[in-house]
């Protein structure tokens, strides 16, 4: 009698705990994919913080890489898991360095300018302490939208106590209205609408005299500039000294952590002098392998910062700084 009463009691516990999990089942909600990461990620080097400011994802297509055979750059792509049906995701990257005497800005991301996956540079360097008046200094590796545009807003400076800093090669490049009558037919459109951007961006900053420009050889609030032409006619890196580390921001030396490493002669459409840029980032890679300094990259997939390997000196491997809390 006692064996039957736990017998029913035991089924009835059963059943009523597989009608729950059945009801969990089939109620439990598909929760939609949030935000994947904070949008800041802090390094520290010596004494000095480096915060990496995620701007934004999106997805290139493939056929942008040149100078490489389509079913190669599939064949890289597959290798890395790299090969998604919209295309080859791209992040746009910023870094905030803060050096204790200064708070430096390195490119700023490209604000309302690429369309809505991007602009969320301001949000992030908040959520990680900062505030904007903080930042005194802005250095810009060139003048691409995605790295300039970040610095304004409908006109107003986002960083009202910043002075910009860009080559004197890359501002005599976009902002001499010379140049653009330079250029063959049928890139002068789209030159000129770039153009617009840029001027519209720095324009809050010229009328203030906060808009200087450098040549090889100036240092600027412990930055050495190093010449990196080739994406962009007057586009440099610029490299900070803590310790016994230096970090080089390398700018848009490189665009893809997977062809670009593997195939590093490969150049990409958004190149002014594709034979040129990929001369540069062969020296660079080959001198960054060498030295093993710490790279940081607006490009590769956030945060951007890490270290270049190669075993032959001809290929190269991407190493992700490790995460650490
Ligand atoms: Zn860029």
């Amino acid at each position: 009698m006692k064996t039957s009463i736990l017998a029913i009691t035991t089924s009835i516990a059963l059943f009523s705990s597989l009608s729950t999990l059945a009801e969990t089942t089939k109620t439990l909600p598909i929760i939609e994919q949030q935000a994947q990461v904070a949008g800041y990620y802090q390094y520290q080097a010596g004494d000095v913080q480096i915060t990496a400011l995620l701007d934004g994802t999106n997805y290139l297509s493939p056929t942008l890489f040149k100078g490489i055979p389509t079913a190669k750059v599939t064949q890289i792509l597959k290798k890395y898991y790299a090969d998604q049906a919209k295309g080859v995701q791209t992040s746009v990257n910023a870094f905030l360095v803060n050096t204790g005497s200064s708070l430096v800005l390195v490119d700023s991301g490209s604000s309302s300018c690429n369309g809505p996956n991007f602009g969320s540079v301001i949000k992030n360097l908040k959520a990680a302490g900062y505030k904007t008046e903080q930042v005194d200094t802005i250095l810009l590796t060139h003048l691409h939208p995605d790295h300039v545009c970040g610095i304004s807003d409908k006109g107003v400076a986002n960083f009202p106590n910043a002075t910009v800093y860009v080559a004197d090669a890359e501002a005599n490049y976009w902002l001499n209205p010379k140049q653009v009558a330079k250029l063959p037919q049928d890139k002068q459109a789209r030159f000129k609408q770039t153009v617009e951007k840029i001027q519209q961006a720095v324009h809050p900053y010229q009328a203030k005299k906060h808009f200087k420009t450098f040549k090889l050889g100036d240092k600027i609030k412990g930055f050495d500039v190093i010449s990196t032409a080739g994406h962009t006619p007057g586009h440099f890196s610029f490299a900070f000294k803590s310790g016994n580390e230096e970090i080089v921001f390398v700018g848009d030396i490189v665009h893809s952590h997977s062809i670009q490493f593997d195939q590093p002669e490969t150049a990409i459409d958004f190149d002014t002098d594709p034979k040129k840029a990929v001369q540069t980032r062969l020296a660079q890679f080959a001198r960054l392998a060498k030295q093993g300094q710490t790279v940081a990259a607006p490009h590769l997939p956030f945060p951007g910062i890490g270290h270049i390997y190669s075993k032959d000196g001809k290929s190269y491997q991407w190493i992700p700084v490790h995460f650490k809390d």
